[in-house]
């Protein structure tokens, strides 16, 4: 089954032209203006251009569904009138603007969109670390911390998408944070997981990227320490079979892992006596599996999905 798929980034948006056995073909970058309107029309005559190449080399190349993985917030409810839209965001040009309509309309290919984590999560599922599990969280750690919960092998979307990157982080509990006086960079919250982890927070702190931190730094404690919260409040919230753990952050520092999983034990202190969630873990929160592919292939995912008429 021939594919599209169009992962709708803060900077830039990657096309892709593949196939449902998670085959890259073809694919095209395409810088996310200012101007929605223009960026959503390059992708598409874009996308045309690319076809059309593609069938040159392959003249069997039939593409049958659109998936679409954007950053959000979006209006994932279907009875919405709004479904398939940017709601309100603080990206200039991007407010209540429909992405699913459009898009589907000019490359006449049925379409299906949702978080470009949520995408991500299902490419892992599928190809990546999270495969025959139907239930699991995929958390993205890098300008923002977001996450897709696969439940009974389907994303978890309620009255919106999750946004878990805002959860609350208690920072100076026990002592344990050292990061007690620095107030976060959510302008929303202050001491949410993204005000406190995230690559802003971590370059607010220190005056320097996540890539440029020595493996030693005090920081990574602190950091370490709010994604095991967070791994903590999924587990407990969820009952994931598994956790992973990925984006730019984690790909940059995958040792960051190992500190993750020891805090995580601490903090469940013995509570849940399950034998995934005690001694050996790294079976339990691990790296995720597909790097930067995973949302590339999650829109492929995606489109599947939207050829088939399947429920997210
Ligand atoms: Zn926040």
């Amino acid at each position: 089954m021939d594919l599209v798929g169009i992962e709708l980034g803060g900077t830039k948006c990657i096309c892709t032209l593949g196939t449902d056995r998670g085959d890259i073909l073809a694919s095209l970058r395409v810088p996310t203006r200012r101007n929605s309107d223009e960026t959503l029309h390059e992708i598409s005559t874009g996308l045309h251009e690319l076809i059309r190449q593609q069938k040159q080399t392959a003249s069997s190349f039939d593409p049958v569904g659109l998936g679409i993985g954007s950053f959000g917030p979006l209006d994932l409810n279907p009875s919405s009138a709004g479904f398939g839209s940017v709601t309100a965001t603080p990206k200039p040009g991007w407010s209540h603007k429909n992405i699913l309509q459009p898009l589907s309309t000019q490359l006449h290919l049925p379409a299906t969109i949702t978080t470009d984590v949520n995408a991500a999560a299902l490419a892992e599922g599928r190809w990546g670390a999270a495969q025959g599990l139907d239930h699991f969280i995929y958390v993205t750690i890098g300008t923002g911390i977001g996450a897709g919960i696969v439940s009974q092998g389907h994303l978890l979307n309620g009255l919106t998408h999750p946004e878990i990157g805002h959860m609350r982080i208690p920072v100076a509990r026990n002592g344990q944070m050292s990061s007690a006086g620095f107030k976060g960079v959510c302008s929303f919250h202050d001491d949410c997981l993204e005000g406190l982890a995230s690559g802003p927070a971590i370059e607010a702190r220190t005056g320097l990227k996540g890539s440029e931190i020595q493996k030693d730094h005090v920081i990574w404690e602190d950091v370490t320490q709010a994604l095991a919260y967070m791994c903590h409040n999924l587990t407990l919230m969820f009952a994931p079979q598994r956790i992973l753990l990925g984006g730019g952050l984690i790909m940059g520092q995958p040792h960051l892992i190992n500190s993750v999983q020891e805090k995580f034990l601490l903090s469940l202190n013995d509570y849940a006596q399950l034998p995934q969630l005690i001694g050996d873990i790294t079976h339990y929160i691990q790296r995720a599996g597909l790097g930067d592919q995973a949302g590339p292939l999650g829109t492929l995912a995606l489109a599947q999905q939207a050829a088939q008429h399947k429920r997210l």
